[in-house]
């Protein structure tokens, strides 16, 4: 996704969260929220790895929130689900986070979902997009 893309996307969401001082940079790929910074990092690129994470994230989001989105929107998901992390804030510390996630098999998708920070991200995002995805893409 680039920049100005998610300036945009931001711009709207702003509207109804409260996202102050929160800045935003563009990065290679993948989406990143940095909590002491107030960073979301945009990935511009998507590789093969994004693009199969994408397709298993549609049935997960259906399967777990009973939450329909297109393949091709899922680069929106993924950036209000780091405004997600901003507005939900810390759901485990620091060091419980890093606990989980380093007891996950590599590449467990489904059970790095589950890590409550994440969880809690992800319903943000769904709830957001259920009311203003259409808005959104009428900006676009
Ligand atoms: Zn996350």
């Amino acid at each position: 996704m680039k920049l100005s893309t998610a300036k945009t996307i931001l711009k709207y969401t702003k509207e109804y969260v409260d996202l102050t001082g929160v800045r935003v940079a563009q990065v290679k790929n993948g989406f990143y929220y940095f909590p002491a910074e107030r960073g979301i990092a945009v990935g511009l690129e998507k590789d093969h790895e994004d693009e199969l994470w994408e397709e298993w994230m549609v049935e997960y989001l259906k399967d777990e929130f009973d939450f329909e989105i297109k393949k091709e929107h899922m680069e929106i998901f993924s950036l209000l689900h780091e405004v997600g992390h901003h507005v939900v804030g810390d759901v485990c510390t620091p060091e419980e986070y890093h606990m989980l996630t380093n007891q996950i098999d590599e590449g467990d998708l489904y059970e790095y979902r589950q890590i409550p920070d994440e969880y809690q991200a992800d319903k943000f995002a769904v709830k957001f997009l259920c009311e203003h995805l259409e808005a959104i893409l009428e900006l676009l």
